[in-house]
């Protein structure tokens, strides 16, 4: 059952058409499971109705038959939500006769939902004239079939709705669901960019100069070939003759008769280069993993190596041009990653895209830094066919509209215009203290990782650096920077800060923060080698950075050190125990520094029930409500699959958030807030209401925050809190503030209520 389904899967992955993709569906799940009829309905939430899409079996006349919501079975499988199997349709209360269809003659019917993140797509239905029921293989085969197809047909749905869209037929907005990544609107030109060699994320983009494109093609071929014939040569004398061969039979794949002309027939009309190759490969890639011998279909890699390999020559001859950006430029990729982020100028970049990631992956952290309207895991977003379409990306709603309509670009360009506004009148508070009616006071630091953060951090206010990401310097690089480059760094931090006090987080990498030249590949890498792990496991690492933060920090002693993802009161000591001997070697080298104040991140559950022993051991606490969430609610940051499920106001986040700075203060510890929640509006006055004196930010959201906090009262902050740790519903709960906020007259800050109704 397996290969039949994986077959039919790729096959119905290669149709070019969401039309051709339904009826390979029908043609293959009736041939497979030996009905007379299979048919496919989609559903339309517009017309709030179901079409009859394709089917073999039935009067092809029926084609096109439409059934309301809760019309026949298969608008009562799609309310169930569940398969419907019946021995004789017909003698059933919710029977509709199809009209010309012919089923009269069938009587066994059988139709599973099609469901795609929880939304129902459409229906899936076998028939037979015996009167039977179906047997639990067939109905199990049938429910396999359609989980899997699912996500091909709302992939082939977007592509088609895009289509209509580009040729102007489409009859309202298209618009592609995905989750906020960093506030704001932003209306530009999308450029897709792709990692390097990465070919399934090339996009498809008009040829500047057919001729130049094709040159380009043959100078990478020949290439390639160049270099198959020198890696046979090499490897001659350890491999059987019948292996050298398949280098040869590569080698003539790309020659000017076979690959090397396709590319060339589609460059020809128009394509460049690289988009053409894609699409060829891609080609070839499907044909050979429908395969039925296991060995040719392992073949599929090697095709697919051979136009990575054609692909990287390709790049590497374009390197040399200049790449010119529009003046409003939307970036758009696959997986955004933070060194794509400084492709573009910053004065052109007006948003960003990733059709991976979530709404906490750390290139959202970044873009929120940078202030740059982002939406993430936009997974059926086609991206490598909008290339240099207009776009509208809403980032507060985590919603992409390509070639939007004149209204909806009208609409959206005055909530620009407002936002822009409003933003412009908080200059003022700039010089203010944060400090609420009834006089709390309460700090707000920022969170830092790019140089450029620092003058935008200090241009909004900035009392201090709660979290200064160091692996952001590294991520960047090519290599680990050496002890005296990361001292230059620091000081540069440090320096623009002084006297505000400035709080380094030793390196945290691992999760989805890579650095290229120290790949860690793992299975469950948010459970594995992150943060402090790492670094004990490396002190020759860790004593590098610490020294060079400690002589960074020499004759400005505002440095504080913070060590991320610590699990266990050993740990901290593990590490204590190296910051007192760096310390201990640069005094010894002559300087005369002291040494800094070292604290730990709260941001696994274990820590939370540690921060009494903690707290005696270091001199400050800040909680990483990122990673906190995360792994209190079992819920990957990067996972746009079940980004839903990521809350941080959750009870039991809110529930942890309390106990954390209860037991700090009852051991005299100072504690903060540096995780994203502190930069939220509404989370922001649960986490002043619970007794945090310091909340650390992106520089983007500093004043929001500052001017939310000066217009409430703690009393009220508090009033609120009281009620909403009562509820038990993490979404209740966020309705509950975002109310209590509006009401108060705090709803500039919120995502635009007019988006949020669509
Ligand atoms: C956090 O986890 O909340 C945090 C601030 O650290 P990061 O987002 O860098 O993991
Ligand atoms: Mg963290």
């Amino acid at each position: 059952m397996l290969n039949i389904l994986r077959v039919i899967v790729q096959k119905v992955n290669a149709a070019k058409t969401l039309q051709a993709a339904l009826e390979i569906i029908v043609h293959e799940v009736r041939v497979a499971m030996k009905t007379e009829v299979c048919s496919v309905f989609l559903f339309d939430s517009d017309e709030n109705c179901y079409t009859l899409m394709a089917s073999e079996g039935l009067n092809q006349s029926a084609i096109g038959t439409k059934l309301l919501r809760s019309e026949g079975l298969v608008g009562q499988v799609g309310l169930r939500e569940e398969p419907i199997n019946l021995q004789d349709a017909g003698s059933h209360p919710k029977y509709r006769y199809l009209k010309e269809s012919g089923e009269e003659r069938f009587h066994a019917f059988l139709g599973v939902p099609i469901i795609h993140h929880r939304a129902i797509l459409g229906v899936l239905v076998v028939q037979q004239q015996e009167v039977r029921f179906f047997d639990e293989t067939e109905e199990s085969f049938l429910v396999t079939m359609s989980a899997q197809l699912a996500a091909v047909i709302a992939h082939a749905e977007a592509s088609g709705s895009l289509a209509r869209q580009e040729a102007g037929r489409a009859t309202k907005d298209t618009r592609f669901v995905g989750v906020a990544g960093a506030p704001g609107v932003a209306i530009g030109e999308a450029v897709v960019l792709s990692p390097p060699a990465y070919l399934s994320a090339v996009p498809d983009r008009p040829a500047d100069d057919i001729k130049r494109e094709l040159k380009q093609l043959g100078r990478a071929l020949k290439a390639v070939r160049k270099e198959m014939k020198a890696t046979a040569k090499k490897l001659a004398p350890s491999l059987p003759p019948e292996e050298i061969a398949l280098f040869d039979v590569y080698r003539g794949m790309l020659d000017d008769n076979a690959i090397g002309a396709e590319v060339r027939a589609i460059i020809e009309q128009g394509q460049w280069a690289q988009g053409a190759l894609r699409q060829v490969i891609e080609e070839h890639v499907k044909n050979f993993e429908v395969m039925e011998d296991s060995y040719l279909r392992e073949r599929a890699s090697d095709i697919r190596d051979l136009g990575r390999r054609v692909l990287s020559h390709l790049q590497q001859q374009n390197q040399t041009k200049e790449v010119v950006y529009p003046d409003s430029c939307v970036l758009i990729s696959e997986e955004l990653t933070p060194a794509m982020l400084g492709e573009v100028p910053r004065d052109k970049l007006v948003g960003l895209v990733s059709v991976k990631g979530s709404g906490n992956s750390h290139v959202a952290i970044l873009a929120r830094a940078m202030g740059v309207p982002t939406v993430m895991g936009a997974v059926d977003l086609p991206f490598t066919r909008i290339n240099g379409m207009e776009l509208i990306i809403d980032g507060n709603l985590g919603r992409v509209y390509p070639s939007p309509s004149v209204e909806l670009r009208k609409y959206y360009q005055e909530v620009v215009d407002q936002e822009r506004e409003f933003v412009a009148g908080l200059d003022v508070l700039r010089d203010k203290p944060c400090i609420t009616t009834d006089e709390t006071r309460v700090a707000l630091w920022v969170n830092t990782g790019l140089m450029t953060d620092v003058a935008r951090s200090l241009d909004r206010g900035a009392e201090g650096v709660g979290l200064y990401r160091t692996e952001v310097p590294f991520m960047i690089r090519e290599r680990f920077p050496s002890e005296k480059e990361q001292q230059e760094i620091y000081r540069e931090q440090l320096k623009a800060f002084a006297p505000f006090p400035v709080t380094m987080r030793t390196l945290d990498i691992g999760g989805d923060k890579e650095l290229s030249y120290f790949p860690i590949k793992e299975d469950n890498p948010f459970l594995g080698w992150r943060g402090i792990r790492v670094t004990l496991d490396h002190p020759e690492i860790f004593l590098v950075q610490v020294r060079a933060m400690i002589k960074a920090s020499v004759g400005l002693n505002n440095l504080r050190i913070m060590l991320p993802m610590v699990c266990s009161v050993a740990e901290v000591e593990e590490a204590l125990h190296l910051i007192h001997r760096a310390h201990g070697e640069v005094v010894s080298e002559g300087m005369d520094v002291k040494l800094p104040p070292v604290g730990v991140m709260i941001e696994v559950p274990a820590a939370v029930y540690l921060v009494r022993e903690f707290s005696r051991r270091v001199d400050f606490l800040s909680v990483g409500t990122n990673d906190l969430t995360q792994y209190l609610l079992a819920v990957d940051r990067n996972n746009p699959r079940v980004a839903e499920l990521y809350h941080s106001m959750h009870p039991a986040v809110l529930a942890a958030l309390r106990s954390i700075v209860r037991d700090a203060r009852a051991e005299g510890a100072a504690v903060s807030v540096c995780g994203e929640m502190a930069g939220d509006p509404a989370a922001a006055v649960l986490l002043v209401a619970m007794g945090y004196e310091v909340l650390s930010m992106n520089a983007t959201n500093l004043p929001r925050i500052k001017w939310v906090l000066r217009n409430i009262s703690a009393q009220w902050a508090k009033g609120l809190l009281e009620a909403v740790v009562t509820m038990d519903n993490a979404s209740v709960i966020q309705s509950t503030m975002e109310l209590a906020m509006r009401k108060a007259g705090l709803g500039k800050v919120m995502a635009n209520p007019r988006t949020s109704e669509d």
